[in-house]
């Protein structure tokens, strides 16, 4: 298959790719991969594989052709492919929790020096690694990344991007429980889709009102909760988007959870449960274990925690594996709270160590008040350095400058 026939039948697959029979595309394309003998063409079929894949959350065959596609751009020495093969790369390992390597690939990309293609893609590459140094609880970085990618987004005028990183900023606000940023971005997205989102894939609305939904929960508007929930899985359900699936699930579950409903919340865990082992998304499964110990204290069922076949030690086990320091601290925290009730001394002294470790580790303080950030809802505010403060502690300060960094300028930053 030469140069012509591959570009014709690469766009056939898009066509049919865009009009969801995924399974045809994807025979298409694979035949592409086997019978052309041209290598850019190659590179391109690799990576329609490689978007394909990721939508339907099948990230294991997602990170073989990426792979596949980074082997043909090191033989084209093209530093455009190169850097495009080392996103994709990257993206694979964030996608399956792997985020050091994802960081790894991520600076690998932004150290390109000269290619054509990194104005359009570095905002990605920043978006990616932000979500990595999330995933590793390495909070000032995550936010320095997701600035730069928001500065990107805005020079190329790319809205897209801007809507991605909205989301994930609301994400990011979640994890440290500012529920009104939490709220405020993924709104900002959904404000996004609405003004320029005629021609793009219903995921981004998707996408911002599963956010939305997140953020209501916590503030406790769980009737809005619910509808952004249902929207955001309509939109799953009929794109085959397993990974969008299972997280709707899982705030489905919490939903009913605060309803102190637990027994429409456990079936919902388990079919997200299901999902998130299928995909293997471990951080999703170690927040519907947090998920399930909470229900479990609701029906003070305590010893459930420690005998059910997910048990506690493989969690920990998981997350340390991970390195996820803020998901070990919720189930430290958890489990605080299973000894308190169930009386056990000193194995409730043995969490509260644990989780202060937790808690000195991450740095979750503030550094001018010396409170903790992210134990419970309250505004926080980064300076431009990305050091994260409590709003009423920056606005009492003063003009002494950032004081972990000494930094001298306290202009807020606009995330
Ligand atoms: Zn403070
Ligand atoms: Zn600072």
């Amino acid at each position: 298959m030469g140069q012509d026939q591959t570009k014709q039948q690469i766009e056939k697959g898009l066509k049919l790719y865009q009009s969801n029979d995924t399974e045809k595309a994807l025979y298409v394309w694979m035949k592409v991969l086997r019978k052309t003998s041209d290598p850019g063409g190659k590179f391109r079929v690799l990576g329609c594989l490689i978007t394909a894949h990721s939508e339907m959350g099948k990230y294991k065959e997602m990170l073989q052709y990426s792979l596949a596609q980074i082997n043909t751009a090191r033989e084209m020495e093209d530093p455009d492919y190169l850097t495009e093969g080392y996103l994709n790369l990257a993206r694979s390992n964030e996608k399956l929790c792997e985020f050091q390597k994802t960081v790894s690939y991520c600076e690998t990309c932004l150290n390109m020096q000269g290619t054509t293609v990194s104005l359009q893609l570095n905002g990605q590459v920043c978006l990616s690694m932000g979500n990595a140094y999330l995933g590793l609880s390495i909070f000032q970085k995550a936010l320095v990344s997701y600035e730069k990618a928001l500065r990107y987004a805005h020079n190329n005028d790319d809205k897209m991007l801007e809507c991605r990183v909205c989301c994930s900023l609301g994400n990011f606000y979640i994890q440290l429980k500012d529920y009104e940023k939490a709220l405020f971005f993924p709104c900002k997205a959904a404000e996004l889709v609405n003004d320029y989102g005629k021609g793009w894939s219903l995921k981004y609305r998707a996408m911002s009102q599963y956010h939305m939904s997140v953020a209501y929960r916590k503030l406790l508007r769980l009737a809005d909760a619910m509808e952004c929930c249902e929207e955001s899985m309509k939109i799953a359900l009929q794109h085959g988007d397993r990974p969008l699936q299972a997280l709707c699930l899982l705030n489905f579950a919490d939903i009913h959870r605060c309803q102190k409903d637990v027994d429409k919340a456990f079936p919902r865990y388990e079919s997200s449960m299901c999902i998130m082992s299928e995909i293997g998304n471990r951080l999703g499964q170690a927040s519907i274990y947090v998920g399930v110990g909470k229900c479990w204290i609701l029906q003070k069922e305590y010893d459930k925690m420690f005998s059910n076949s997910i048990s506690i030690s493989i969690v920990f086990d998981s997350l340390c594996a991970l390195l996820c320091q803020l998901c070990i601290l919720k189930v430290h925290s958890l489990c605080e709270g299973i000894y308190r009730c169930k009386e056990q001394q000193d194995e409730l002294r043995e969490q509260v160590v644990k989780f202060l470790q937790c808690v000195e580790e991450l740095e979750l303080y503030c550094g001018m008040c010396g409170e903790s950030i992210g134990e419970r809802n309250q505004q926080l505010q980064a300076l431009p350095c990305s050091h994260i403060f409590h709003l009423k502690c920056l606005q009492t300060n003063g003009t002494k400058g950032c004081p972990k960094c000494h930094r001298s300028s306290v202009k807020l930053g606009f995330v």
